[in-house]
Order: structure tokens, then sequence, then C-alpha cells
């Protein structure tokens, strides 16, 4: 189901945009299918499931209709499932950042990763659906460090031989963090591990799992990875290369760490972002919506699940859930004008059957 970007300048004409590909944006882009139309949906997140995956992946949740009991996860792997038949096109690791109502009434949609386009659209409609934000990593509040960013820091895993041979330092304490640390201490199949590899972090503590935690003690204990317990309060550095960090501890003078690389994975943070700019209404950072259909104060741009706010609102799944249903109705009359649009049932309509792929009902 992912798609690679095209070209920035290749502008792809489409029907329906989704912004945001948690667990409500996946169900607007189900609803859209039965509808006969395929989505695109963009996240900037490398993969689905917003904060069910992001924020509660393996905590339960107890009052999705229909399941006693699921995880975060869970919940998201059953909405992709559920989505298969109508081959949504997933544009995953993209910002969108500008929304631009063309001559035409269509929308022009542009995205972009690490400030550069991606990727633009011409649209009908566009489906907010981008909950407390774009997920984006925490950054480090490190005066003077962001001029290396890209080149000697770094928010994501990098891949192949990036840190070979280099004196890596790692930010973090949860497992993303450990498991890059690990991998890195003996390198991979395609590279060379690193010279050294030190993870910091405020306290001798952390929240990755029980099993990477112990793997984890025991490189320590080999003298494969070390530890120090600090925060990073300034950095020695000339206008080309960052040399070395200066790190406060609990007691005592700060210490100087040499650092080659610096790779910060302190988990993922949401932010309002761009959408504000976007000329939609707005009541307390929520996008205002007619309830009966969840347009916006734009026609032809309609928002669901958390982002939205109407008198009553409930920043619940199932009511983001209801409100994909409204939305996917409410834009059939701008994307196939004059048309029809009957409320069926999957259980009995053959056109529903035809458009999940479902011959025969299914007997379960
Ligand atoms: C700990 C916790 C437990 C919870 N438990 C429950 C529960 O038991 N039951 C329940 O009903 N609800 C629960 N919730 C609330 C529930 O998770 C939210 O209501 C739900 O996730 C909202 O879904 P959404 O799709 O609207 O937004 P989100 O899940 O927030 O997804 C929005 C997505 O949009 C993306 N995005 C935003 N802006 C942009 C942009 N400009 N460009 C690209 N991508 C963008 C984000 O990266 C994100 O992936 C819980 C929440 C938390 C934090």
């Amino acid at each position: 189901m992912d798609s690679s970007p095209s070209a920035p300048d290749q502008v792809l004409e489409i029907d329906a945009l989704i912004i945001g590909a948690g667990p409500v944006g996946l169900y607007q882009a189900f609803q859209l299918g039965l509808q006969g139309i395929q989505a695109h949906m963009v996240d900037a997140l490398p993969y689905a499931g917003g904060q069910c995956v992001e924020l509660y992946a393996d905590k339960p949740i107890y009052d999705i209709p229909g399941f006693v009991i699921c995880t975060g996860r869970e919940l998201v792997n059953n909405l992709l499932r559920q989505l298969q038949p109508f081959n949504t096109e997933f544009h995953f690791g993209q910002l969108v950042s500008q929304v631009e109502r063309q001559k035409d009434g269509r929308f022009q949609v542009t995205t972009e990763r690490h400030g550069r386009t991606v990727q633009r659209f011409t649209t009908k409609t566009i489906f907010i659906a981008a909950g407390v934000g774009a997920f984006e990593p925490r950054k480090l509040k490190v005066e003077g460090l962001a001029r290396y960013e890209g080149t000697q820091v770094h928010y994501e895993p990098q891949s192949a031989s990036r840190f070979a041979g280099s004196r890596l330092v790692i930010v973090g304490d949860g497992e993303q963090a450990l498991r890059n640390a690990l991998q890195w201490c003996v390198g991979t199949p395609q590279s060379q591990p690193a010279l050294s590899v030190t993870v910091l972090h405020r306290r001798d503590a952390f929240s990755a799992s029980e099993e990477t935690v112990a793997e984890f003690r025991s490189r320590l204990v080999a003298g494969h990875i070390h530890f120090v317990a600090g925060q990073i309060s300034g950095i020695q550095a000339d206008p080309s290369t960052l040399s070395s960090l200066e790190i406060s501890v609990a007691e005592g003078p700060p210490r100087k760490l040499p650092v080659d690389q610096l790779l910060v994975l302190q988990g993922m943070s949401p932010k309002m972002g761009p959408i504000a700019k976007w000329g939609i209404a707005m009541e307390r950072r929520q996008l205002l919506v007619e309830p009966d259909t969840c347009t916006t104060s734009e026609a032809g741009i309609f928002a669901v699940g958390d982002v939205n706010t109407y008198p009553g609102k409930k920043k619940l799944i199932v009511c983001g859930f209801h409100e994909s249903v409204l939305a996917a109705f409410g834009a059939m009359p701008i994307i196939t004008p004059g048309k029809e649009v009957p409320l069926e049932y999957t259980t009995t309509s053959s056109r529903l059957h035809k458009l999940l792929g479902v011959t025969q009902p299914e007997s379960r």
C-alpha cells in the first residue's frame, strides 16, 4: 500500500486527500472507499496509527464497539486490514505544509520533509484528521547545535554506514535509543560498528523493554557501550565541526564528551504546526465544523477526529469514526456532483460487496 514519492514538480490530481493516518484518518479512507473513492493519505510519521501507535501501542483500549479489549497497535492493524480493498495511497514521513485554494475551486496541497518539498497534489476535497498535531522528533534545545543537523546531529535512526568508525553519542532511554546503541556497538551485515557508543540519559533508569535493558546492561558490563548520566548543557565546535559536548551531571563540574556523531532518540511529540495558517476558522486551537457533515469554514475541507470541535464534541475514537461517515457523505456532492448517494448496508448491498472485493457476503 505504500507509495514512493514522485518528483516534486509532478502534481498528483486526486479526489480526496486525508491529512493524518491516525485511527480516524484510516477509517475516513475506508468510508471514502465505500463511496467508490480512492483516497491519498499523508502522515508526518513513517507509519500509520497516530496516537494509538505513537503513545500507547501496547496498552489496552476497552471502548471500541465490538472489541472487548484491543491494544492501540491491534486496532490500527485491523483498520489497515479493513482498508486493504480500497488501494489507499500512503505518503508517509511527509508534513502537509501548505493548502491553497485554486481558481477552479480545487486545492493545491504541498508536502515537505526536512523543509524540502516532496509532493504536490491537486485535490477536490481535503479531510483533516490531524489529531493533536503532526508527530515530530523531540529536539534538543542546546545553543548552536541546530547548525550541525543532518551532518553530525540526527533525530532519526540512520541506515548503512553513517556511524561506522565514529565516536557515537546516543541521547535517549527508550527502546529505539537502546536498540540503536546495541546495533552500532557491533555493526550490521552492511556496516562496520561505531568506534565507540555512549548512551546519554539524565539518570540510570530506562523505559525500554526489560529484555532490551538487560542486553544493554550486559554490553555495559563488557565495556562495549558506555553510559553517562547527565544532560547536554553546551557544545565545543568550530563552524564546520562539532567536536565535543559539555555534559552537566548531578554532582561535580560539567564533563566533556568527545563526539563525531550525535543521535537523539527521545521519542516524538505532536505539534499543530502549519494547520493554523490555512485560513480555516478555529476555536481554542481546534477546527470548527458543522456537526452534520464535519465541513469546516472552507467548503471542500472537512475535519474529523481530535482536531475538530462542535457543540458536544468528545475526543474519543468512536466519535471520530462517526464523523468520518458524515464527512464522506458530505464530500460526495463535491467529488461527484449530481450523483445520487444512497445509504446502503455492507451486509446486503451487492455494489458494496463489489467494492470490498467480496463476491459472497462473509458468513462468519
Ligand atoms: C494514552 C492515551 C490513551 C487513550 N485511550 C483512549 C481510549 O481508551 N479510547 C478512546 O476512544 N480514545 C483514547 N485516546 C484518544 C485517542 O487516541 C484519540 O482520540 C485518537 O487517536 C484520535 O485519532 P485521530 O486520528 O483524530 O488523531 P491522531 O491519532 O492524533 O492522529 C493524527 C495523525 O495526523 C498526523 N498529522 C498531523 N498534522 C499533520 C500534518 N500537517 N502533516 C502530516 N501529518 C500530520 C500526525 O502525525 C498523526 O499521526 C487515548 C489517548 C491517549 C494519549
